[in-house]
């Protein structure tokens, strides 16, 4: 089963540092927050005096893996990961993400033809939370919240959740 990251809303004061953290983490492909360039792999949605962030959920039968016409997007090391060399910037995933976890963004790169520059060009990707799989430390996001609003889930963390529910609605009959 894939990992994902769950946030907790009644944690979260909105401070956005989990956003901040997962540009920095990223940085080999985003190298300043300026907001054209701020490509954050989660987002943090205020509606009304609840604040939150939204991303992937890593789902098991993806639906932006099942959409991508390209074959961009697959399930690798325990999350679905898009392959940013076969992305043809369509936004099909975008419009299949149930939770607008999906983005498609344009990368400044540079032209080589036979072997040389031949100036610059633009490269589509899309972009969504890895879970900083290559890291051994884990997702920044999850590390640098300062309120513990955001962990990562696994399979035996998900059967701890569903077992404790199960108790809890046992002991609400009584
Ligand atoms: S981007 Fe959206 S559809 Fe794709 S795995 Fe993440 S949550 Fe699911
Ligand atoms: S934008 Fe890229 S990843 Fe998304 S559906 Fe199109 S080709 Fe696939």
């Amino acid at each position: 089963m894939n990992k994902f990251i769950n946030a907790d809303a009644s944690a979260c004061i909105g401070c956005k540092t989990c956003e901040i953290a997962c540009v920095l983490a990223h940085g080999e492909e985003i190298r300043t927050i300026e907001s054209a360039h701020f490509n954050s792999r989660l987002d943090v949605i205020e509606v009304g005096d609840i604040t939150v962030p939204v991303m992937c959920h890593q789902c098991e039968d993806a639906p932006c893996m099942l959409a991508c016409p390209n074959g961009a997007i697959i399930r690798q090391n325990n999350h679905i990961k898009v392959l940013q060399e076969k992305c043809i910037g369509c936004k099909t995933c975008v419009l299949a993400c149930p939770f607008g976890a999906m983005k498609v963004k344009l990368k400044i790169e540079d032209l080589i033809v036979a072997g040389h520059a031949r100036g610059k060009r633009y490269k589509a990707q899309a972009i969504k939370c890895d879970i900083c799989y290559s890291d051994p430390n884990g997702p920044a996001c999850v590390r640098t919240c300062p309120t513990k609003a955001l962990s990562l889930v696994d399979l035996d963390d998900l059967i701890k959740i569903q077992e404790k529910r199960q108790r809890d609605s046992v002991l609400a009959i009584r």
